[in-house]
């Protein structure tokens, strides 16, 4: 088993998280950072890259894509570590003061301090309630498409009406050998321009709309998929020949692991003390959405604040007895040419 020791450990790679790194960065605390996500970005990568933000200070509008490599740029000098595809499961106190992060691939994380800034809880995607799902995830169903080549002159069906079906049934028709798009409603819910590409292609034959439909069964050996089939809401059947079901439903957030933390808690959120953004035990600090005081606001901006001040409270704690010395960026400068 894999052992890994650094300053500070920081669950959830969103907006937060990475501005933490950067913020870490700045009073020399060394970060690993957690998430369960294959990406950065959190909610901005996860639920809406493309919508512009309008209050994020300075930008007067910014992609959510382009802030999350704008904030991935910024902590980038200080070379945080990344375990990403990797729920933080457990933490345990050590006799001397640090943390261990147990991982969900078995791995730990040895530090003096935990940073949390894990949101709405680890992202996952909402699988479809198919009987003998299992035993084809990842080799027949799949979520996300990390490698678009793998579905080349493949059979594949794509479930779901949001921007991510759309755009996948779009992009895939260029390489795959036949794509059928399942949805239960008559219409998407993808941007208007994507909707009009997803009915042309339609239109020439090149993708199979196959609505109103919801998805029924998989039939398959040996975790080979073989066939979707799929029925109309009136329960009538059809068998869809396939190599690979891409299930776009969406994520939904768990915050089972920290909730199992012993924290003090006000619903799903993280109880700080807003002027250290200190938890209620030692060492484990809170910011953005995850963390709740009076008055909080539920903005990227108010995380980068909490960012800022958990990182000068785990300074004390990674460096006890090193006065901190408060210095502003334009005079430390950060490193790198
Ligand atoms: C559609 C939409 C539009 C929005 N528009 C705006 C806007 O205009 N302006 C604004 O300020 N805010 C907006 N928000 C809110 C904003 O996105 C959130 O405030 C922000 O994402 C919070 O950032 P975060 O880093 O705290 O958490 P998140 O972005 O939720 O990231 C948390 C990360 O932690 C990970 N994680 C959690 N638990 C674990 C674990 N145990 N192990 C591993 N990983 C874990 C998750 O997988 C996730 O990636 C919008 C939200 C939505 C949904």
């Amino acid at each position: 088993m894999r052992v890994h020791e650094t300053d500070a450990v920081v669950v959830g790679a969103g907006p937060v998280g990475l501005f933490t790194v950067f913020q870490c960065g700045m009073v020399k605390v060394r970060c690993h950072v957690v998430d369960a996500l294959s990406h950065v970005g959190g909610q901005l990568s996860a639920l809406y890259p493309e919508k512009p933000i309008y209050d994020i200070p300075g930008h007067p509008r910014i992609l959510a894509s382009a802030l999350v490599e704008r904030l991935s740029a910024q902590a980038a000098p200080f070379e945080p570590v990344f375990h990403l595809g990797v729920t933080a499961t457990t933490l345990t106190a050590e006799p001397d003061g640090r943390w261990r992060m147990g991982l969900g691939n078995g791995e730990e994380i040895v530090a003096r301090a935990v940073i949390l800034a894990s949101g709405g809880g680890a992202f996952a995607p909402k699988r479809p309630p198919l009987d003998g799902l299992e035993q084809y995830e990842g080799s027949g169903v799949f979520y996300s498409v990390p490698r678009r080549e793998a579905f080349r002159d493949k059979r594949i069906v794509i479930a779901g009406g949001g921007d991510s079906a759309v755009d996948w049934a779009i992009s895939l028709s260029e390489i795959a050998a036949k794509v059928s798009v399942v949805h239960r409603r008559p219409r998407f819910r993808a941007v208007p321009g994507a909707e009009a590409d997803l009915l042309r292609l339609a239109e020439q034959g090149r993708i199979e709309l196959v609505i109103p439909t919801q998805l029924h069964a998989l039939e398959g050996h040996d975790g080979q998929l073989e066939a979707v089939i799929v029925a109309t809401l009136e329960g009538e059947t059809r068998r869809l020949p396939a190599d690979a079901l891409l299930a776009f439903f969406g994520l939904s957030g768990d915050v089972g692991p920290v909730a199992g933390w012993e924290l003090a808690m006000d619903g799903h959120c993280v109880i700080i003390d807003p002027a250290s953004g200190a938890a209620s035990r030692p060492g484990i600090f809170a910011c953005g959405d995850i963390c709740t005081y009076p008055g909080k606001l539920r903005l990227i901006l108010t995380g980068f604040a909490e960012a800022a001040r958990a990182a000068h409270s785990v300074h004390d704690v990674v460096h006890p007895g090193a006065a901190l010395h408060f210095v502003h960026s334009t005079t430390a400068g950060v490193p790198g040419p």
